[in-house]
């Protein structure tokens, strides 16, 4: 197997905030990672940085083993003579990632190399919704070894480990303020993590992480202004805003989920009341549904939606509910944000009757009237390996951020 550039696990611990310095070289990488193969002037051209700082940049990242050259393909015949120029891509081998989703139910652990592409994947039902720091630890790390193993790899093999988690994380310090798969409230994952793993570890809000991947991989490419809306046991919001992961200051902003809708409404999982999420997410669908009808006997979601398109009018009425509520939700973000994009996001998607048109159109209607054309909304079509790969992009940035730092120092 290739020889991995090494990553210091006390290294692990920054996310954003990086020296300036290293902004030229982190453009100079973000753009090879954009193309298919480009040739150093139009990565000069594509980022403003000049073309012989491009040079020195990109010879450090082959002599790091981060980047390799290939030979453009044959110039097909009218076009421009001449010797063909070598273009740049990423080396796939510079890098294992692991991301890892950690949901009520089962554990997702998606490993892909420094391209992005896949290397294995794999999901586990989990036998303890709730668990405490250390069993969390130990749970991530034992379906991590399992995955690896289906490539005939070890935890040793990674550079680093993604973990997204729902509810409130300061991912500057792998903190977590409260989760509904953690059984006590403000606990420090990052002690519990490095144990386990022998590389840096990563947390954070799962949804952050969607519009992480999004940005990387997906339909937030180009822009620098989209929102992410996860529906699933609960509700989560990913904000991308002016390229960044926006966060707040304690680190645990963005609860759409949380935004209150009814005063002294529906009880919330956060212990509050009228939450939208406490119409919203799975678990206030179920509650619903099983308060109206003591005889319902909807086994998760899946079936509570089948039974509305069949008819049944609990069901019904639930849905439309949580509909409106979801409806005037997503109005509040548009009207607040004004993104460029909305991207909906969650388990079972293409099922979710909240991401039906007649939602979309009755948030539409919510929205302040202005004489130009709203946002887009778009469904995101990953399925449930979406998360782990959310957790695994956000590891990928964090180690590429690392590389780029010891790279800096070893040429200075
Ligand atoms: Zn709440």
């Amino acid at each position: 197997m290739e020889p991995m550039i090494s990553v210091a696990q006390d290294q692990g611990r920054l996310t954003d905030r990086f020296d300036p310095r290293d902004a030229g070289r982190l453009a100079v990488l973000d753009t090879i990672r954009g193309s298919e193969g480009i040739a150093r002037i139009d990565i000069a051209e594509a980022t403003g940085v000049s073309p012989a700082t491009v040079t020195s940049i990109t010879a450090d990242m082959l002599a790091a083993g981060l980047i390799e050259e290939i030979l453009p393909e044959e110039k097909t015949a009218g076009s421009r003579r001449g010797r063909p120029r070598v273009l740049l891509k990423l080396r796939g081998a510079a890098h294992r990632i692991a991301g890892v989703k950690v949901t009520q139910k089962s554990v997702t652990v998606l490993v892909i190399d420094f391209e992005g592409h896949e290397i294995a994947s794999r999901e586990d039902p989990l036998a303890t919704p709730r668990m405490t720091g250390q069993q969390l630890a130990a749970t991530v790390a034992a379906a991590v070894d399992r995955t690896c193993a289906d490539a005939g790899l070890t935890r040793h093999d990674l550079s680093a480990v993604g973990i997204g988690l729902a509810g409130q994380i300061d991912a500057t310090r792998n903190h977590v303020y409260w989760s509904s798969s953690l059984s006590s409230r403000n606990v420090d994952l990052g002690p519990a993590l490095a144990e386990v793993f022998p590389c840096p570890a990563f947390i954070d809000n799962d949804a952050n992480l969607v519009a992480k991947a999004e940005h990387i991989f997906g339909m937030g490419r180009a822009l620098t202004d989209f929102l992410v809306v996860t529906v699933e046991h609960g509700v989560g919001l990913g904000m991308m805003i002016g390229g960044k992961l926006y966060r707040g200051a304690r680190g645990c902003g963005a609860e759409f989920g949380h935004t209150k809708v009814q005063a002294h409404g529906a009880l919330c999982q956060c212990g509050q009341r009228g939450c939208l999420e406490a119409y919203v997410g799975d678990y206030a669908l179920l509650r619903e549904a099983h308060m109206s009808a003591a005889d319902a006997d909807h086994q998760d979601v899946t079936d509570l939606f089948a039974a509305a398109r069949n008819g049944d009018p609990i069901a019904t009425e639930v849905i439309d509910r949580a509909g409106n509520m979801f409806a005037m939700g997503l109005a509040n973000l548009v009207n607040i944000f004004d993104p460029q994009l909305i991207i909906l996001a969650g388990t079972e998607v293409a099922q979710r009757p909240m991401f039906e048109p007649w939602v979309i159109d009755k948030m539409k209607r919510l929205v302040i009237d202005v004489d130009v054309p709203l946002p887009d909304i778009k469904v995101n079509q990953w399925g449930n390996l979406m998360w782990a790969k959310g957790a695994a992009a956000y590891a990928m940035e964090q180690v590429t951020i690392l590389t780029l730092r010891e790279l800096g120092q070893n040429v200075a």
